[in-house]
């Protein structure tokens, strides 16, 4: 049965839009990037490797999307996001083949679900490659900066593959074309080291005697063991044989490498922690497809009401923004399946002491206080959040608003402590949210804009759902 959040993948070259569970598009995934048949324990860590690709995407865990395509988490170009094969590819790939390995796939698959892979508690970038040819690489010197669970390791593990080591012959002809060169080269006597050195001639151009190898040969001896017409002769060299090892950027598993590791007995769990260093492979919570609040009950506090009412330059109430992201977070709040209350029920004033009181005979699972800053003029795209001191659960809820307001709103947002009442007073998981600073004129231009409001509220529903629905603690 389907019940996990739906994944959106768009498939630019067939111009297809797959709205999948989660495990069902990781299925698709592992099809795509490693052959079927290699051992289970493979495919396992193939499948961690892609689940955390896309977890890595996915809004509702706090990613960023298809940066190409924005309208959706992921595409299917593997230069781009990742590779995936739909049921009707994989019958043709596999031919006859197709419920065998299907199955298989499904298994590795389900062994591993939810299980993605973590750094200070955040989706790795899972990458892999076909072959590393001996050892993978570090970060840096592919991407350019250090990444610390993308260190090389040394590979035994993948000589086995067909691209352990490949020869590329390439005449230097094709070389100048492709390279864009002229080399000039023609056919002389030129020495080349260790092949043909030391070369003396007669007079009028007949090779005397030269070394080949390590072996001093006369014109003649070449002229008889070679059958040339004469022992006055020119060379050129017109193919070289490239020998390469490897296959792919070397980052990350090495595919044929954790086959290798398989086969000899390790676990995926094994495999990912040889590849990957210093991770952790951890368990998420799928959010159920529909109404992933439901039965969550959170109060909203739209902060100051009217009476101490402060404005910006255009004369935009604190009280009016306070409220309008109120009113929205709780519509949203409620099509996610939450119950939710507001303190106050218009652009009022009431009293702290009076809102805590509500809060806390409501019972709730959280409490969002949302306000807005009045900071020096010239500061701009900046939000606060506040949770109590050493109170873990709202720092934690802190978090994952604070990374997702980041992702979306192109703001920088920062997380503190601090003793407010309200946080002391209200006795579940709490959070203040300075959402703007008011005193900014483009600021408060910007959250006159119902749907500037709406992206702010977004973001924090997609932070709760995070809370409840992202990684284990
Ligand atoms: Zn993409
Ligand atoms: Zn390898």
């Amino acid at each position: 049965m389907k019940e996990g959040a739906i994944l959106k993948a768009y498939d630019p070259q067939k111009d297809k839009v797959y709205e999948l569970d989660i495990e069902e598009y990781v299925e698709g995934a592992v099809a795509w990037a490693m052959p079927a048949h290699f051992p289970l324990e493979a495919l396992k860590s193939q499948a961690v490797c892609c689940r955390t690709i896309a977890i890595k995407r996915m809004r509702i865990f706090g990613g960023s999307g298809c940066i190409r395509f924005p309208d959706y988490d992921i595409c299917t170009d593997f230069r781009h996001c990742q590779g995936f094969l739909e049921e009707d590819s994989k019958k043709v790939l596999w031919g006859d083949d197709w419920p065998k390995n299907s199955e298989k796939i499904k298994k590795a698959v389900s062994d591993t679900s939810g299980l993605i892979l973590t750094y200070n508690n955040n989706p790795i970038e899972a990458l892999y490659h076909d072959t590393c040819g001996g050892f993978t690489e570090d970060s840096e010197n592919v991407l350019g900066n250090k990444i610390s669970y993308l260190r090389r390791v040394e590979c035994g593990f993948c000589k086995d593959s067909p691209n352990y080591s490949t020869t590329k012959i390439i005449t230097l002809k094709n070389l100048e074309k492709k390279l864009g060169i002229n080399l000039g080269y023609k056919a002389a006597r030129d020495e080349i080291k260790g092949i043909f050195e030391e070369v003396k001639t007669t007079g009028t151009g007949r090779i005397k005697k030269m070394k080949i190898g390590d072996r001093e040969f006369t014109g003649d001896d070449i002229k008889e063991l070679l059958s040339f017409p004469s022992n006055k002769f020119n060379w050129k060299i017109v193919t070289v044989d490239f020998e390469v090892m490897g296959k792919g950027h070397g980052l990350g598993m090495c595919q044929y490498g954790a086959r290798g590791m398989a086969l000899k007995g390790y676990s995926f769990q094994d495999i990912l922690n040889y590849y990957f260093t210093g991770v952790e492979i951890k368990k998420i919570l799928i959010p159920p497809r529909n109404k992933p609040l439901i039965s969550k009950k959170i109060v909203i506090d739209p902060g100051r009401g009217s009476k101490e009412d402060l404005c910006g330059p255009m004369g935009i109430s604190e009280g009016f923004i306070n409220f309008e992201i109120a009113k929205n977070l709780m519509d949203v709040l409620k099509k996610e399946g939450a119950q939710v209350i507001l303190t106050r029920n218009s652009n009022e004033n009431k009293n702290l002491i009076e809102r805590v009181n509500l809060i806390n005979n409501y019972e709730p699972d959280l409490l969002i206080s949302i306000h807005q800053y009045f900071l020096k003029p010239e500061k701009e795209k900046y939000i606060e959040i506040y949770y109590f001191p050493g109170d873990k659960e709202s720092k934690r809820l802190s978090e994952c608003i604070r990374k997702i307001l980041i992702n979306t709103l192109e703001v920088e947002a920062v997380i503190s402590e601090a003793d407010l009442f309200i946080l002391r007073e209200s006795k579940c998981p709490s959070v203040v949210i300075f959402v703007s600073n008011l005193n900014n004129p483009q600021e408060e231009k910007r959250l006159t804009d119902e749907e500037y409001r709406k992206n702010i509220v977004k973001s924090i529903l997609s932070g709760i759902i995070q809370y409840y629905c992202g990684l284990l603690p």
